[in-house]
């Protein structure tokens, strides 16, 4: 089925900005819609919408947390909300959010990182006041951070100004996303999600195609 076709069966489905933007510049989304064996346990989930848009070249893959630098497969993560104490044991919160990541200088210097702490996890994670740690307990944090800067970097550079991202995924979810208990799902986006959203980067799930 054609993309413009499947784009018409969804537009109630999907904010007017989006549909406009969707066919005048290319969309992010995340690699594993488009099948593509990239998440935790080494499968992919293709959605047909967001494969009909990457066959017809009007997507721009990323998958964040393999260009944060983490392997396929990898133990599964989640987002891990800290407790004051931990926040301030931990040295987060602090006001240089760009700290260990200057090497990233084709990203742009109008980055927005500072994001208030509010309901989403994600911007809990930019503002230092969550974590993400995986199933064997490491602290991926970085990974994850420089992950979404690549994407972002990466999105800016194609002139992306909308992305349709994995739900769920401590990285792409928008709306909902994964906590650090094993199948835990919490209220807000990832931590991708969150940092495009801060940059005027418009995000939508696949749950909403
Ligand atoms: S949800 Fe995002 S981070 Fe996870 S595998 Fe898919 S593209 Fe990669």
């Amino acid at each position: 089925m054609e993309a413009h076709r499947i784009a018409a069966q969804s537009e109630e489905a999907f904010p007017n900005a989006v549909m406009s933007d969707m066919s005048e510049s290319p969309v992010v989304v995340s690699a594993c819609l488009t099948g593509e064996s990239c998440r935790y346990d080494g499968q992919s989930k293709p959605h047909p919408f967001v494969q009909a848009l990457a066959a017809q070249g009007h997507a721009v893959l990323v998958c964040p947390e393999v260009l944060g630098g983490l392997a396929v497969p990898r133990p599964p993560a989640g987002i891990k909300m800290l407790a004051d104490d931990e926040i301030n044991s931990q040295g987060s919160g602090e006001a240089m959010p760009m700290s260990g990541y200057e090497e990233m200088s084709d990203i742009g210097s109008d980055i927005t990182l500072d994001m208030p702490p509010g309901s989403s996890a994600g911007q809990l994670v930019w503002s230092g006041r969550a974590r993400l740690i995986n199933r064997s307990g490491t602290d991926v944090t970085d990974a994850y951070k420089r992950g979404a800067l690549c994407a972002l970097a990466i999105a800016r550079q194609a002139g992306a100004k909308c992305a349709i991202l994995k739900q769920h995924s401590p990285s792409c979810g928008c709306g909902s996303t994964g906590g650090a208990e094993p199948w835990e799902r919490i209220k807000g986006d990832g931590v991708t999600a969150a940092l495009f959203k801060a940059n005027g980067i418009a995000v939508i799930s696949d749950e909403a195609l």
